[in-house]
């Protein structure tokens, strides 16, 4: 039963439509009033007034497809089947208005008769302590008791600190054996590609407060996120999330730029892949006015970029190339994102300078890398040195995660602490030169863009990332 992404969320938002839900293009993927997220990762996010009372929503019912970004699952891009850094997030969301009765039957009903997913290939997972969902799951819809697994608090159950959160119950599919890892402990829940976790309908029905107990809540809400590119992945039963309508032209004209056949060597395929979801993140945080820069979002940005940068030195491109496959993306998603229509030049033009500045010193700064690895093999180390790693980030542009996935390729890794004293040390130092030169009464502006004036500090790749519902 083939669908085409497009074709998918349409489906989705007018069938919640027809449940009252009112239907609410994507929030841009910059947060608005919200210090505790570099970037939209959810669609429950950007909501989040409505939820806590904050803000009174527009409607008590409403669906959207968000676009998302979650830099925390980049490490498994391109390995796995199912994960991205930008991906949609199709959602419908109750402000104290329905419950659990009704938001269980109705996502079985999208799946088994609008989708027509095969019954006897999905799986439920529910909070252990849910008896309640289980009850829905099993009487009201039908579902055999041995195919609604209960999980732990980790798996299943939604809080950030203190506030409303509660109990998630997930859907899963059943790709086949062939999908899998072929453990005999394999089943869901298993990180392999066989279950895959599609849907996840979140019950806030408890406050917690700030002794830890739970509080049930007069109006609880319902908070569900469906991954578009996974559902469309099983629609159109390919073999991951790269291969669905919209992401393999994208795949395809990095193949084409590389003049690469794709299935052709894993390693090489592992960098199409990224490349493939790095050019979608890149395309819309710039759309949504992110400009690459050395601290917040813009290092995320500039992070996704050159990493993409250097995976099409990997398959042999030479120069800038992302600017060009953009179109792409554009051109797959532009009648649900109109922005990117609007602003397909400017896209084009932000990515193709930073593209160009990094292809500059990428070359001899991969050399001196090399050079460095190779010393730290001759002297049986594997620690590079902080002020080495701080030198290839301050003259070659080498983003500190970009050096560190490149020294862990042979096993090494960087020492931190060292490269984060460099960062303060400069900074320090440009502080320094700032008020001296204020004191002179000379133009300050000129040292506000030196490449000194950074935030930046590495503290491991979740840390720098999203927090929340990750
Ligand atoms: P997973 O366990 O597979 O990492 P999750 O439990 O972290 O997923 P949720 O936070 O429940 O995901 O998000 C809701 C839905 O969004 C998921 O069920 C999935 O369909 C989709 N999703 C989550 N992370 C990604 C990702 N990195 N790439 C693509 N889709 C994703
Ligand atoms: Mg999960
Ligand atoms: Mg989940
Ligand atoms: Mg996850």
């Amino acid at each position: 039963n083939y669908m085409g992404v497009n074709e998918i969320r349409e489906k989705y938002l007018s069938f919640f439509e027809g449940k009252g839900h009112l239907r609410l293009p994507s929030f841009s993927l910059i947060p608005k009033n919200d210090k505790s997220l570099l970037l939209i990762n959810a669609g429950m996010a950007p909501l989040k007034p409505y939820f806590t009372g904050q803000e009174v929503p527009p409607n008590r019912r409403i669906t959207t497809c968000q676009k998302c970004i979650r830099t925390g699952d980049i490490e498994r891009v391109g390995k796995t089947a199912r994960h991205a850094t930008f991906f949609e997030m199709l959602g419908n969301f109750s402000f104290g208005d329905y419950f659990k009765e009704e938001v269980i039957p109705w996502a079985w009903e999208f799946v088994t008769e609008v989708l027509k997913l095969p019954k006897e290939r999905l799986w439920i997972t529910i909070y252990q302590d849910d008896d309640e969902a289980f009850e829905i799951w099993n009487k009201k819809v039908g579902i055999p008791a041995e195919r609604i697994v209960r999980m732990g608090k980790e798996d299943n159950f939604w809080e950030i600190g203190v506030g409303p959160c509660g109990p998630c119950s997930e859907i899963y599919f059943d790709r086949g054996e062939d999908k899998g890892c072929g453990k005999p402990t394999c089943g869901v829940g298993c990180d392999c590609d066989r279950f895959v976790e599609f849907w996840n309908l979140v019950f806030t029905q408890f406050d917690k407060d700030e002794e830890g107990n739970y509080h049930r809540l007069k109006n609880p809400n319902i908070d569900t996120g469906m991954g578009l590119e996974r559902i469309a992945t099983i629609m159109q039963g390919v073999d991951s999330i790269f291969e669905i309508d919209t992401m393999k032209n994208i795949l395809n004209k990095v193949c084409e730029v590389a003049n690469y056949k794709y299935g052709s060597d894993d390693k090489k395929d592992v960098s199409v892949r990224i490349i493939t979801d790095h050019i979608r993140s890149v395309v819309f945080m710039v759309s949504d006015g992110v400009l690459p820069s050395n601290e917040g979002r813009g290092y995320v940005l500039r992070r996704l970029l050159r990493r993409a940068a250097r995976h099409g030195k990997l398959l042999g491109i030479e120069g800038a190339f992302l600017w060009e496959i953009s179109d792409v993306v554009i051109q797959n998603s532009k009648d649900a994102y109109p922005e990117l229509k609007e602003k397909k030049d400017y896209i084009k033009k932000v990515l193709k300078v930073e593209e160009e500045r990094f292809d500059e010193t990428i070359d001899q700064g991969m050399n001196i890398l090399e050079a460095y690895i190779d010393e730290l093999k001759k002297e049986n180390k594997n620690i590079l040195d902080g002020e080495k790693a701080f030198k290839l980030y301050d003259t070659y542009g080498f983003p500190i995660e970009l050096t560190l996935e490149i020294l862990q390729e042979s096993g090494m890794d960087i020492d931190l602490e060292g490269f984060n004293r460099e960062m303060e040390a400069q900074k320090e130092r440009a502080r320094a030169a700032r008020e001296e030169t204020n004191y002179m009464g000379t133009d300050i502006d000129v040292y506000m863009t030196l490449p000194a004036d950074i935030n930046t500090v590495f503290e491991g790749y979740n840390n720098t990332i999203s927090r929340g519902k990750v």
